[in-house]
């Protein structure tokens, strides 16, 4: 008798775990019973066939820009290079036969292993002509000189472009 009181809350402890149970299962079917209903809205995505887009100002992979007629802006200022934090960008110059007023990058190398993403490089150019909106993240590799990302590999860059066509801008960053 003496026990009765205890197995009495015992038997309303469990009562209300069950409960919270059923409501828990509610709040995952309803969840699952609209996924089912409406596939559009669904959060999760089916990595990696199908990737969501980077956010506009995430600063993902460098690429550098090009004039219209495929040159590059790049001037070999060596501004990015002499802000660059981490020391991870190597520039060669070289003059233009035809063109006087302007050099060119006869190399420009980023090391991305030694890379820390801060975004200075493309802060401090002034032509333009490096940016970090291609919407990749650097892949993995096997060996150091497979993070060297050289200038052909750099110039060969796309920017992302988001799903309602919006390429992000050189603000954005
Ligand atoms: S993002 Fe930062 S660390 Fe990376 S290359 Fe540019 S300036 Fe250097
Ligand atoms: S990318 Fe821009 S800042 Fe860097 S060397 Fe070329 S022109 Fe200068």
């Amino acid at each position: 008798m003496a026990n009765t009181p205890l197995k009495q809350r015992g038997i309303a402890r469990e009562g209300g775990y069950l409960l919270e149970i059923v409501k828990g299962m509610g709040v995952t079917f309803s969840h699952l019973w609209k996924n089912i209903r409406q596939p559009e809205n669904r959060r999760t995505v089916a990595y990696p066939e199908i990737r969501n887009p980077f956010p506009p100002r995430f600063r993902s992979v460098h690429r550098l820009t090009r004039h219209a007629d495929g040159a590059p802006r790049c001037t070999a200022c060596m501004c990015c290079a002499t802000g660059c934090p981490a020391g991870c960008i190597h520039i060669v110059a070289a003059e233009y036969p035809d063109r006087p007023i302007e050099k060119y990058p006869a190399r420009f190398d980023i090391d991305m292993l030694k890379c820390v993403e801060c975004g200075l490089c493309v802060e401090s150019c002034p032509c333009d002509a490096i940016r970090m909106d291609t919407g990749m993240v650097p892949m993995p590799a096997f060996t150091r000189e497979d993070f060297i990302y050289t200038k052909e590999r750099l110039l060969s860059h796309e920017p992302q472009v988001a799903p309602n066509g919006y390429r992000p801008r050189r603000g954005d960053l």
